[in-house]
């Protein structure tokens, strides 16, 4: 657990207590800070009493008395309408932050790599972690992907935090900064909570504020956000930038047909590392590869690591061969452009999608329609995406993932296709029907899993 002495004695408020929340109030007690705890969720607040977390109903509080709020950053504060809690605390004069920046102050001396962008952090985060560990770094990746940021080991000089910041984790940075801050990507996304594209893409620029650390930069500019950012930080000066390109631009990493090359000199081959499928991954293989370049690994040891990364669930994960056809679970494609990635791996596609739609819906992936057999659509986004697919790609509205999963199956295993994929790439995040997109893609593996043990019971027809 990490030691956060410098909050003893101290009262700080937690709001929102899922796993970042439950393991900062732990945290903070376990140092004699006091904890003022709490939900807006009844079961939460239960289950944090369960575990003897004081509860205090931030609403009414006394905040005069507290100076910091620790907040989810899962849950909104501002946009689309500002949560009572932080407008009382703000006014009050309390500093809203989140775990990350407690965990920026607690261990100063460990290296700090984030990496953030509108797709792919979790893929370039685990990565990137992945060939650290396995060259003999000391290394622990956290933050939005996997363990909570104060869930992590401490780690001390030399050894190096690889975290996963979201824009929502970036817009509740005070003073943090990191040794080596990386940007994949920015694309529409979040735009209800960030109030539109340009308060998105300056939270994700956050990345590179603040003093002190920040002596390097590994940007991919591939779009025209990151390159204008890219840019920006060229003239500005005083850090090394690194540019990674995987869509023909000039830069010092660059990926051309699945050839990783390390200032022109070609370094490794990513076609035939079946755990990053996709030219998407290209970006974050190049991004990866950036990261470990620069914190001094060689290109041989990279390359060595790269090809054994075992891959991330719920990312094109390749859940099983069922009679020839393979059944792909994507869940955590939550917007358009991730599931364009996903799309753009396959041929005679039988695709499940839906959950509540971002802004944009299924705008941008009708280059790929002409790949889609069939769609099976679920949730709230199954009525919109119905009508934007009508006389383009042949569509059923299953209602819900069980249904969606026994069509895409009779009708994958009744067409006999080659290379059939049956892909749950959703373009939609999923609180409509799960707590979550794990939740989706767990449901999905086990209901082919129950699949491949039992035959097919319903034959559809179409
Ligand atoms: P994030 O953590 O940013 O959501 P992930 O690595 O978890 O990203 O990938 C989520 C989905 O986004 C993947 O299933 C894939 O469809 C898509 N994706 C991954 N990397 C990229 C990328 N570099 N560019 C565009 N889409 C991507």
């Amino acid at each position: 657990m990490i030691d956060l002495t410098a909050y003893s004695g101290l009262r700080v408020a937690v709001m929102g207590l899922g796993r970042s929340g439950l393991a900062t109030a732990k945290a903070l007690m376990a140092t004699g800070a006091e904890v003022w705890a709490w939900d807006d969720d009844p079961p939460r607040r239960q289950a944090a009493a369960a575990e003897n977390i004081p509860l205090v109903d931030l609403g009414t509080c006394a905040w005069a008395t507290s100076k910091t709020l620790v907040w989810s950053p899962g849950i909104s504060h501002t946009l689309p309408t500002p949560h009572p809690v932080a407008v009382a605390a703000r006014r009050a004069g309390a500093e809203v932050i989140c775990d990350i920046e407690l965990l920026a102050q607690a261990q100063p001396a460990a290296t700090f790599v984030a990496i953030t962008g509108t797709n792919g952090k979790s893929t370039t985060t685990a990565l990137a972690a992945h060939i650290l560990i396995a060259s003999g770094v000391r290394a622990a990746a956290g933050g939005n992907l996997g363990p909570p940021a104060l869930s992590l080991s401490p780690l001390g000089e030399g050894e190096i935090y690889v975290l996963e910041l979201s824009s929502y984790q970036l817009e509740l940075l005070a003073t943090a900064s990191f040794d080596m801050a990386c940007l994949i990507n920015i694309s529409p996304d979040h735009l209800d909570r960030h109030g539109g594209m340009a308060s998105y893409v300056t939270a994700k620029r956050r990345i590179f504020a603040g003093a002190g650390r920040q002596s390097e930069a590994i940007i991919a500019t591939d779009d025209d956000h990151t390159r204008a950012i890219a840019e920006a930080l060229g003239q500005a000066g005083g850090r090394h930038l690194t540019r990674v390109a995987v869509g023909g631009g000039p830069a010092d990493v660059t990926v051309t047909g699945g050839i990783l090359h390390d200032r022109g000199k070609p370094a490794m081959d990513l076609n035939g590392v079946a755990t990053l499928p996709g030219r998407h991954n290209w970006q974050n293989a190049a991004m990866a590869y950036a990261i470990a370049r620069r914190l001094g690994l060689s290109s041989e040891t990279i390359a060595k690591y790269l090809a054994t990364y075992p891959g991330l669930p719920h990312r094109q994960e390749l859940v099983a061969n069922i009679d020839g056809v393979r059944f792909v679970n994507d869940s955590k494609a939550t917007n358009a452009e991730a599931t364009a990635r996903a799309l753009d791996c396959y041929e005679n596609i039988y695709w499940i999608a839906g959950g509540i739609a971002k802004a944009g819906g299924l705008g941008g992936l009708e280059p790929w329609y002409a790949r889609i057999v069939e769609a099976y659509l679920v949730g709230a986004a199954a009525e919109p995406f119905a009508q934007a697919l009508d006389g383009h790609v042949p569509h059923r509205n299953a209602g819900n993932l069980a249904t969606a999963v026994a069509m895409a199956h009779a009708r994958s295993r009744r067409d006999g296709r080659d290379g059939a994929v049956v892909l749950l790439s959703p373009a939609c995040a999923s609180f409509d029907q799960w707590p979550g997109f794990e939740a989706r893609g767990n449901a999905f593996r086990q209901m082919v899993l129950a699949l491949r043990r039992a035959p097919i019971a319903i034959e559809m027809t179409s």
